[in-house]
């Protein structure tokens, strides 16, 4: 399938390229430099969640990492759109916490699921069953989907050979890992009853950066680890008012399954 730059609301992980390996290899540096300066991840972690709260928080952070701080700014390229929106949210779209997501958190988050990837990838791994779950937007927009229930949650019926989903579900095969459309489930439901079947579960997310984030923070509250890979750009309905075209680096995805 030809790898094509897409535009997001608010971000695209192209940047001013037309491929997002670039993306990758700079919040990989980044991550780098924070672990060199305090090489607990732990803490790391908890950090840059507390960072992402406020503007406040974010200065804090900041300071605590000058030399890093100034080089955040490289991150803006991928983010351009992101106040444009800001400034033409309604004021009952001021509600949702993911529409209202500010340009600074948009960096943090990118930090966040890498710094996760890099702590869960080997438990992940190991875990007895691995599940995948993925987001509608990235079916094949010119086919009617032909996904369906399973009794956990839609698979995929393989109904486009340019899908996505079909593409994503076939190669998470070779890795074990079950891939669904996340289209109903509640985690906790959900985790709750696989753990009646699985002595350790891992979940595998693909979504936009700010709903990527808030479902790998609700599996860490479910002491379930997981991984993610960022949607290359928010384009769903929520976003855009409705579907378009949308795409994410197979190769990364290929890279956090290998051991
Ligand atoms: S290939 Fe799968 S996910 Fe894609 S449109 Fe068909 S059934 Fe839906």
């Amino acid at each position: 399938m030809e790898y094509k730059r897409v535009e997001g609301k608010t971000y695209t992980l192209f940047g001013e390229s037309s491929s997002t390996t670039e993306f990758y290899k700079l919040i990989c540096l980044f991550v780098d430099e924070l672990i060199e300066v305090n090489p607990d991840q732990k803490i790391l972690l908890n950090d840059l969640k507390t960072a992402s709260k406020d503007q406040w928080h974010f200065n804090r952070w900041r300071a605590s990492f000058p030399a890093l701080s100034a080089g955040l700014e490289q991150l803006d390229i991928y983010t351009r759109n992101t106040n444009k929106h800001l400034e033409s949210l309604s004021i009952l779209n001021l509600f949702d916490k993911r529409l209202r997501t500010k340009e600074w958190q948009y960096h943090l988050f990118m930090l966040e699921v890498e710094l996760t990837n890099r702590m869960n990838k080997q438990v992940f791994l190991e875990s007895e069953y691995k599940m995948a779950l993925l987001p509608y937007c990235l079916h094949d927009l010119k086919k009617e989907c032909k996904s369906s229930s399973d009794g956990i949650e839609y698979i995929c019926r393989n109904c486009s050979a340019e899908c996505y989903i079909n593409i994503i579900t076939k190669a998470l095969k070779a890795y074990n890992v079950k891939g669904y459309l996340w289209m109903q489930s509640n985690l906790k439901t959900l985790f709750k009853s696989l753990a009646k079947d699985f002595k350790t579960i891992g979940i595998l997310g693909i979504a936009c950066i700010p709903e990527l984030v808030n479902g790998m923070r609700s599996c860490a509250k479910h002491n379930v680890p997981a991984v993610g890979i960022p949607l290359d750009a928010n384009r769903c309905i929520r976003w855009m008012g409705s579907f378009h075209e949308n795409s994410m680096n197979l190769e990364q995805l290929n890279k956090l399954l290998t051991k």
